[in-house]
């Protein structure tokens, strides 16, 4: 069986995911707890696990009325041990384990933080990616270089072409901005701005996004060396 993801929007502009597989229920970077409880109560559900891709607190704040409420094992990355509290499993680069019907992958992407890492589930193809890769972007270096996030993407830019990303955030309206003044003549990002338009007024998420999409429009994934990355990046930084 295929798993269901579902979204939650949480604080001002992240997102937090419902992952099913199987019998497990996990809640992926839950930055808010009671939106995420109000839905699981619709859904008739309860979580069985929580995964966080890294320790900022709009992606770790609902950890802990969750696991109050819920009794579900955190899982979280192995180089934030000390900076997420009550984790109860920790992985590094390239570990998996079992999430129901699902293997999941652990995937070490530093430079947004230093112990970032994204969750893959190599059966179903989906990646969650933090704050490491958005729709038409890709986080700050807030504790590593441009270089790191360089390095970091080009660990997930070659899965398959169809893989599924769920972001940390709805950022990408304000993203097709700027990928448009890095590669204005780029047609398949002028139509995918002129959609994104719409969702954005229309209030609908435009997540998820796939690798292969990512690939024909957005510039991070694009640049083909550390140095242009880099600049792309300041730029970003200074808009
Ligand atoms: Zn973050
Ligand atoms: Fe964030």
């Amino acid at each position: 069986m295929t798993p269901i993801v579902t979204l939650v929007p949480v604080l001002e502009d992240n997102y937090s995911y419902i992952l099913q597989s199987g019998d497990a229920v996990a809640i992926v970077d839950p930055g808010d707890a009671n939106p995420i409880i109000n839905k699981l109560n619709e859904m008739g559900i309860t979580p069985t696990h929580i995964l966080n891709t890294h320790h900022h607190g709009d992606h770790i704040q609902g950890n802990k009325a969750l696991r109050e409420k819920y009794n579900c094992v955190l899982i979280g990355p192995l180089h934030e041990t000390k900076r997420i509290a009550d984790m109860d499993i920790t992985y590094g680069d390239q570990d998996f384990f079992n999430l129901g019907d699902d293997k999941v992958l652990v995937i070490e992407t530093p430079g947004h933080t230093t112990g970032h890492i994204c969750f893959y589930l190599p059966d179903s193809h989906i990646l969650f990616s933090g704050d490491l890769l958005f729709a038409l972007g890709c986080g700050r270096a807030f504790e590593g270089t441009a270089q790191d996030l360089f390095h970091s993407i080009a660990k997930i830019k070659d899965l398959p072409k169809q893989t599924r990303i769920y972001c940390g955030h709805e950022y990408t309206a304000a993203n097709a901005v700027f990928a448009l003044t890095v590669e204005p003549d780029n047609k398949a990002l002028i139509a995918r701005s002129e959609e994104i338009k719409k969702l954005h007024a229309a209030g609908t998420p435009t997540i998820p996004t796939t690798l292969e999409y990512e690939w024909q429009t957005n510039p991070f994934i694009r640049a083909k060396t550390a140095d242009h990355f880099s600049k792309i990046r300041h730029l970003k930084d200074n808009f």
